[in-house]
């Protein structure tokens, strides 16, 4: 396997800390013939518009469409469950001549009618580009029809990387933002952005905010809701996690309310206090918000602390590889994996841009794999090279692990616990310890020799 070699023209998107000069050739088209791990522009738009709870989400495109992202998040909702429903107009060749305006419009009729949701979002695919329905006209009559936002979602899957898709949705949630009343919003307000609800973080986090006297006015788009998009412009400030997909959604927000926006991750210790305090220095003209802050912190940690410390000295030297989808959760995981002692030799993304990989470079141990927009073959090569341990991804990374015969952590839309917060720190932990030290791996033969090796060395 690692005599495999690298495609000529992937050669520039990936980089081993210390053997060259550092220029990550990113932010481009995946490359043709290179089976990348990426997902289309359509689907970013669907996995930021999707945990919205009360509208209907339907999509404009042949049946594949639909059920390649058919729950895709699994976002937990607190009340309404529309938004785990997938609505397809399932064009037909004969549509494809004949075009699907009117099977977009009857479908949204018949829809709305049934389920009565708070706004509609329509996502237009592949084809739907091709024989150029007007979807935004559509859109607009089926809303003065029945009297509730619909809105297009330009999320056309061959039109640009997945990044594209998340601009598409944060210009749909951008129509919604401004429509409805401020009223009742406090001065020390946030909105959180970029906060899914996968495993019920949005929830752990909303819970510290409104400890500190913070009130949150909405979450996007965890467990979201339309009417909290509509009055989220009435906030102080946006906290922006997952800064590729809703930094678009912030800069608008700035541009056109003034609403500041700051980063922050919400995973490991350090980047989840310093979240808090952040928000809490934000707001310094109420010093009892730092206070309270500062109680919090402490209170979870200690909560915390003695479990981690028992887990730590299993994992200690263990080698990890992560690939995620946007670089600024990887930041976070590489802290996370060192606090708990493990070392990282391979570290990439899907969306990660020059400053990103810059970071990414100077936080990374000299020999770290970088890698920008993946395949799996190149993922097995480092993975077996670099002996990993432990491979952190999402659902096309979880095959890659197994076959390789290491530990797996999902990252991203399969997991059913919290991983953000203190208490999703220790989930984190718990999990990791409890798939790299899991006796099953000295039974797969990828993995054996490996093991065999490693002994060896510690003889
Ligand atoms: S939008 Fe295009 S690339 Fe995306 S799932 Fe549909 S057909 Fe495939």
């Amino acid at each position: 396997m690692s005599s495999i070699p690298i495609l000529e023209a992937r050669q520039a998107q990936i980089h081993q800390k210390g053997t060259q000069p550092f220029e990550m050739d990113c932010g481009k088209h995946s490359l043709a013939g290179s089976v990348s791990q990426r997902a289309c522009v359509f689907c970013g738009s669907r996995v930021v518009l999707y945990p919205i709870a009360d509208a209907l989400h339907l999509i404009h495109g042949p049946i594949g469409c639909a059920a390649y992202t058919w729950d895709i998040r699994g976002a937990l909702s607190s009340g309404p469950e529309l938004h785990r429903m997938s609505f397809s107009t399932d064009l037909r060749e004969k549509d494809v001549i004949f075009g699907g305006e009117k099977k977009l419009a009857a479908a949204l009729g018949e829809l709305i009618d049934q389920y009565r949701p708070k706004a509609a979002f329509v996502y237009a695919t592949c084809i739907v580009g091709i024989i150029g329905d007007d979807v935004a006209a559509v859109c607009r009559k089926v809303e003065q029809e029945k009297g509730i936002p619909v809105l297009p979602v330009h999320s056309e899957g061959f039109k640009g990387t997945k990044k594209d898709g998340y601009k598409a949705a944060c210009d749909a949630l951008f129509k919604l933002v401004g429509t409805g009343s401020t009223a009742d919003i406090a001065p020390v307000s946030i909105n959180i952005l970029g906060e899914f609800n996968i495993g019920g973080e949005a929830w752990i986090i909303k819970k510290y905010y409104e400890q500190m006297g913070v009130q949150v006015v909405s979450i996007m788009t965890g467990d979201g809701r339309v009417d909290q998009v509509a009055r989220s412009h009435g906030a102080a400030l946006n906290v922006v996690q997952c800064s590729g997909a809703l930094t678009f959604l912030a800069e608008m927000m700035k541009a056109k309310y003034g609403t500041p926006y700051m980063r922050v991750s919400y995973f490991g210790i350090d980047d989840m206090a310093k979240a808090l305090y952040d928000v809490a220095e934000h707001f310094n003209a109420a010093p009892e918000v730092m206070a309270r802050t500062r109680a919090i912190v402490r209170r979870e940690v200690e909560t915390i602390m003695p479990e981690l410390n028992r887990i730590k000295c299993d994992l200690y030297g263990k080698r990890a590889a992560i690939y995620v989808g946007g670089a600024f959760k990887a930041f976070s995981l590489i802290k996370a994996l060192r606090y708990l002692g493990m070392t990282v030799v391979l570290v990439g993304s899907q969306t990660g841009n020059e400053s990103d990989y810059a970071t990414l470079q100077d936080m990374c141990d000299d020999g770290t794999v970088i890698l920008d927009d993946a395949n799996p073959l190149e993922l097995s090569k480092y993975i077996i090279e670099k002996k990993a341990d432990l491979f952190i991804g999402g659902v096309k990374e979880r095959p890659i692990a197994f076959k390789m015969g290491i530990g797996f952590c999902d990252h991203n839309h399969e997991r059913k616990i919290p991983l953000a917060g203190f208490e999703g720190m220790l989930h984190f932990a718990r999990e990791v310890h409890n798939s790299v030290t899991s006796p099953v791996w000295q039974f797969a033969p990828a993995r054996a020799a490996v093991l065999e090796s490693k002994k060896e060395v510690a003889r």
